[in-house]
């Protein structure tokens, strides 16, 4: 009665078993980051995994772990088809048994002294594999300038998950973004803060939370120039975070300025912005004769902290990101 059993796992055994993956509705399936610390988890559009990624090596989009392709799969993939497999082994052996005991039942001479039968409970079960399911679509979609791989993610991406490429006017893009969020949550934090700890360190929290926001737009630009700026020569160290050196290497290197992607305005409000981050960086925010003369901002008097407000960022953000498209494009051009 064993026969059947025996068989079916002389059939099972050394077999390749595979759980197919299904992609989402646009076409993406779901890959994780196998990185321990990272485990990050991103889509890949499936005809380019088949077409330009490499089995050699795939990137992390958040960390540049590098590992083989088939490495990739995400931990519900994997669980997936562990449990699909162990689903599948079961409902083969379950059948086995029950075509083995059939068949010794019918086996029974129909007159003897004692009469066996073998009975194995329940029916045939249904042994088909069903595919992994993929996660909801992710929000942001990218497709890599340099080999053309598009791929999804949530939050942050700073590498080609198919070449390794480090895109700088991603993260840049990212980066402008990321500031965006923190100006506008503000609110919600205050709140927050408010509930927990009071209103003096709720104050005192978000008003340093936006100042950061100057930095860290200034930053982005200063390492956005520089990783564009490379293919023309080495710009001398933080040249870039000073706007009239920034200006007049670009107007060296490509023949444009600035001035050919804002208004003078404009670029004085901007001067503004970035004299005060360096107050804020280098003198705590107090108003110094120096500031005075380069900003030439006439609000303040020395000796007075300057104050960063909303809108500050707000314009910050559009005349960067004003400044950082004309330049891709100039670059893409050149
Ligand atoms: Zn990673
Ligand atoms: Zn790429």
């Amino acid at each position: 009665m064993f026969k059947d059993l025996i068989a079916k796992m002389n059939r099972l055994n050394g077999q390749t078993i595979s759980v197919p993956i299904e992609c989402d509705e646009k076409g993406y399936i779901d890959k994780q980051c196998p990185s321990k610390e990272c485990e990050f988890l991103f889509k890949v559009q499936k005809d380019d995994w088949k077409d330009i990624f490499k089995n050699e090596a795939v990137w992390c989009p958040l960390c540049r772990h590098e590992a083989s392709a088939n490495q990739w799969h995400s931990i519900a993939q994997v669980e997936h088809a562990r449990k699909q497999t162990l689903a599948m082994v079961k409902g083969e052996i379950h059948n086995a048994l029950l075509s083995g005991a059939k068949e010794f039942n019918h086996r029974q001479p129909r007159k003897s002294f004692i009469s066996m039968t073998m009975q194995v409970k329940g029916s045939p079960v249904q042994t088909a594999i069903i595919p992994a399911k993929a996660v909801e679509e992710m929000r942001l979609e990218i497709t890599c300038e340099k080999c053309n791989a598009r791929f999804s993610v949530i939050g942050n991406a700073f590498f080609c998950p198919a070449c390794g490429h480090n895109s700088v006017t991603q993260t840049y893009a990212d980066s402008l973004r990321k500031i965006q969020v923190k100006r506008d949550s503000l609110d919600i934090i205050r709140q927050a803060l408010i509930m927990s700890t009071g209103k003096d360190e709720a104050e005192v929290t978000c008003r340093s939370l936006l100042e950061t926001c100057i930095s860290d737009g200034v930053v982005a630009f200063q390492k956005f120039c520089e990783g564009l700026y490379s293919t023309y020569g080495e710009a001398p160290f933080n040249a870039f975070q000073r706007l009239e050196q920034g200006s007049a290497l670009w107007e060296k290197a490509i023949g444009m300025s600035y001035s050919s992607w804002l208004e003078q305005t404009e670029l004085e409000r901007l001067n503004i912005l970035y004299q005060k981050r360096h107050l804020l960086a280098h003198n705590e925010g107090i108003v110094d004769a120096q500031y005075i003369k380069k900003s030439g901002d006439a609000s303040y008097k020395e000796g007075q902290r300057i104050v960063i407000s909303e809108k500050d960022i707000g314009e910050l953000l559009k005349h960067l990101d004003k400044l950082g498209s004309g330049l891709k494009a100039a670059c893409n051009k050149a």
